[in-house]
């Protein structure tokens, strides 16, 4: 039974989705502004493994991905510039432009990273009817209320609105309520913008949209959608009102999916998530990642030092998704050392023939995967088949196995052809053996070995391997 950490419930739970042997699975995807960094990477790669965890088990997986290409301001809640805008400036471009540049960017990254594509990968400006719907519901429903600057969501209306952080709101208010811009209308300073519109600190904006909604208390005009609603709205609109999964980093659980989980629950009146998953970050050299340290390397940073993508997949399997992982460029090459430590066992192995994925190895790595998506024992499992008495084809095949979920492509390794030649020897050798002809056997070994290879019996025939 796979058993998942459920940040709402603080415990590991068994997990059931709604619908049998199908996840919705949701995941916060990148502000398309700027490169994303390698701790951005380090989310996408432990959700894929996550995903490819599903599949393995047997569940079909939909899974929805956004770009945030509007309304994410240069703080997490209401507060500053949109982040889109900002750039779009700095680079003069339009931010439909920063938005495409940077969404490939991040998608031949992943790519490179051998995580699997989503089902979904909406773009946050294609949703803004959906987005004004679920405003509109809103303030029908009296969860929301309108100030000259925006409509908020009250949260005073929401029931038990701290259940997902169990933040003291009376200590620690949200940081709307403290910045520069404070809108001395708003009901509450913990209230989060819905809907801004284009006025005040936003007179500027470039992405705005019409906006009709139908409500006595809202003088009507153009706006922009919060950041929050943008994740609502595109999770119900392609996943549904209930999704089994919704994943983030832990930065998120304050503001963005408690705010989430407010708004969704009030205008759907279902719960909205049943397990919310929440990544570590990774730091490095122990510190926060940051633009101004120099520290947020990006992957085209990791290749230009040439190493290969996959050896930072790698690195990221070997830490826990709750667990804080640290990248140092020494414990980046100590991964290239295991990973390339592990390829060369790879193509040993593909001499031969494939095997069987043994079942006992296939349930412990069933276990494995089980307990809250442990990668790092997943990785300890390789060694412990590749030292195992299986026989050479087992054991590639059940770490074959297994790589569909690690995503090293394993698969790919270069095999060594063996000649044509040393094959037809080592047949006329295995008929030899059989006709108890053992001079002529010993005669054909001898070939082999001229030929650069050693041949070994095996129970199921024999094995060759370079000299
Ligand atoms: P953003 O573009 O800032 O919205 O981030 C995109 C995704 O990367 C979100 O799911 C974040 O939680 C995640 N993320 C941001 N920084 C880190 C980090 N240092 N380590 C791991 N994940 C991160
Ligand atoms: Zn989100």
């Amino acid at each position: 039974m796979l058993k998942i950490y459920n940040t709402l419930a603080k415990k590991k739970e068994d997990f059931t989705p709604i619908k049998k042997n199908v996840v919705t699975f949701y995941q916060c995807g990148p502000t398309v502004y700027w490169t994303q960094h390698i701790g951005n990477m380090r989310a996408m790669v432990l959700a894929d493994f996550m995903v490819r965890s599903l599949e393995y088990l047997g569940y079909k997986v939909k899974m929805a991905r956004n770009y945030t290409d509007v309304g994410h301001l240069t703080s997490d809640s209401d507060l500053g510039e949109d982040k889109m805008e900002k750039t779009a400036k700095q680079e003069a471009m339009t931010p439909e432009q920063i938005a495409d540049k940077y969404i490939k960017i991040f998608e031949q990254d992943t790519k490179a990273l051998n995580c699997q594509e989503p089902d979904y990968k909406p773009r946050a400006t294609d949703y803004i009817k959906d987005m004004q719907k679920m405003v509109q519901i809103l303030l029908d429903k009296g969860f929301a209320y309108s100030t000259d600057l925006a409509i908020y969501f009250d949260i005073s209306r929401a029931t038990d609105y701290t259940k997902l952080s169990g933040q003291d709101l009376t200590k620690n208010i949200s940081e709307a309520g403290k910045g520069d811009v404070i809108d001395k209308d708003k009901r509450n300073p913990a209230d989060f913008a819905v809907w801004f519109f284009k006025t005040g600190s936003h007179q500027n904006a470039l992405q705005t949209w019409p906006s009709k909604f139908e409500s006595k208390l809202v003088d009507n005009g153009v706006g922009f959608p919060g950041w929050h609603l943008e994740c609502s709205t595109m999770c119900q609109t392609l996943l549904g009102k209930t999704v089994d999964i919704h994943m983030g980093g832990i930065e998120h659980i304050p503001v963005h999916h408690t705010n989430e989980i407010a708004q969704s629950e009030a205008a759907n009146g279902v719960e909205f998530v049943k397990y919310w998953l929440h990544n570590e970050h990774l730091t490095v050299d122990s510190g926060k990642m940051s633009k101004s340290s120099g520290t947020a390397y990006s992957l085209a940073d990791i290749e230009a030092k040439g190493y290969d993508p996959l050896v930072l997949r790698y690195f990221f399997l070997q830490a826990h998704y709750r667990s804080k992982q640290n990248f140092t460029w020494e414990a980046l090459e100590a991964a290239k050392i295991a990973l390339n430590n592990l390829r060369e066992k790879i193509a040993d192995l593909s001499i031969n023939k494939i095997g069987k994925s043994n079942i006992d190895f296939q349930n412990k790595f069933i276990d494995s995967i089980s307990d809250d998506f442990n990668m790092p024992q997943v990785l300890a499992l390789i060694f412990e088949v590749l030292k195992s008495d299986l026989l050479d084809s087992d054991k590639l095949a059940t770490i074959l196995d297994f790589d569909q979920v690690l995503g090293l492509s394993l698969k790919s390794i270069k095999k060594e052809k063996t000649p044509k030649e040393v094959i037809k020897l080592a047949d006329l050798r295995l008929k030899a053996r059989a006709d108890k002809n053992w001079q002529e056997s010993d005669k054909i070994r001898d070939q082999i070995k001229e030929l650069g290879y050693i041949i070994e019996d095996t129970v199921d025939g024999y094995k060759l391997k370079k000299e």
